[in-house]
Order: C-alpha cells, then sequence, then structure tokens
C-alpha cells in the first residue's frame, strides 16, 4: 500500500525518540489518531494491595499500520504532532 504520510515513522519525516510502550488501542473514531491504553499495577506495602493505574494516550496512526480498536500496538514518542499528540504507532503487536 502507498504511505503518503508525512508524519509516518517509516515513510515519513518524523523521528521517533524518548519513550518507548506497547498498549491496546481503544478508540480509532479520530482521523489518523488512535487512543492508546496502558494499565499499570504497583503494590502499596502499607495496605497491601495493588494499586491499579490507567493512562491513555492519544498517538498518530498512519495509513501503512491503519490500527483499529482491540490492536495491541507498540508507540513512540516523537515531537508534538498536534495540541494533544506527541506519540505515533509504530507497529502492530497483536
Ligand atoms: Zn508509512
Amino acid at each position: 500500500m502507498e504511505c503518503n504520510d508525512s508524519r509516518c515513522p517509516v515513510h515519513g519525516a518524523i523521528m521517533p525518540r524518548g519513550m518507548q510502550l506497547t498498549g491496546r488501542v481503544v478508540s480509532d473514531k479520530a482521523k489518523k489518531t488512535v487512543i492508546v491504553e496502558m494499565d499499570s499495577a504497583r503494590f502499596i506495602y502499607k495496605y497491601e494491595r495493588y494499586l491499579r493505574k490507567r493512562s491513555r494516550v492519544p498517538a498518530h496512526n498512519p495509513d501503512c499500520i491503519n490500527a483499529k480498536t482491540g490492536n495491541v500496538v507498540s508507540i513512540a514518542e516523537t515531537r508534538r504532532l498536534s495540541k494533544t499528540k506527541s506519540f505515533v504507532v509504530t507497529g502492530i503487536v497483536k
């Protein structure tokens, strides 16, 4: 498939650097954008329980990857692409 996306990490002009994360796509409603959700759990000794945390990160979804809701994707930090996006999808894990 032809990819003309200038914000594609493979065919475009952006350079991923910094954090690399893996998460689940929970929304692909916005154009060329996906919301990636990540769960983490940390044990708190005082209460002998796990503190569950969830974070959501908007990431750019290039044409040649085209991740859908339900996919597990790897994302990488890059320059700020819009008001809220500073991550780009680099591949579909599952
Ligand atoms: Zn591409």
